[in-house]
């Protein structure tokens, strides 16, 4: 490993704490959830805070959460053991053209 794969980790355990340390709030505003047909396991989030769309994606190769605005502009892969996607971000556009936080949408993706 290098001292870069390393620090990513590291930003990754800071980005998942900072995730769990709010996750009620998160929940209280939460517009959008993707899980795993197989598990359960989460795949993405999407709420609304005051600064605008977050996300949280929980794929261990790349765990990472920010502003949606600042996620990469051609989208976001989707992934755990049991699967792996990719969400266009137009698709992903469409999708929360049509949600309202406090009722999340629930994807289970197939
Ligand atoms: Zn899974």
């Amino acid at each position: 490993m290098t001292t870069e794969g390393r620090s990513a980790g590291e930003a990754g355990a800071l980005i998942k704490a900072a995730y769990e340390a709010h996750r009620a709030r998160i929940k209280a505003s939460l517009v959008l959830e993707y899980r795993c047909p197989q598990r359960g396991c989460l795949l993405l989030h999407v709420w609304l805070s005051p600064a605008g769309l977050m996300y949280y994606n929980p794929a261990p190769r790349l765990l990472a959460a920010g502003l949606l605005e600042d996620a990469d502009p051609s989208g976001l892969p989707l992934e755990c053991d049991h699967m792996r996607i990719y969400i266009a971000r137009d698709v992903l556009g469409m999708v929360l053209e049509k949600v309202h936080p406090g009722t999340p949408v629930r994807h289970v993706i197939w």
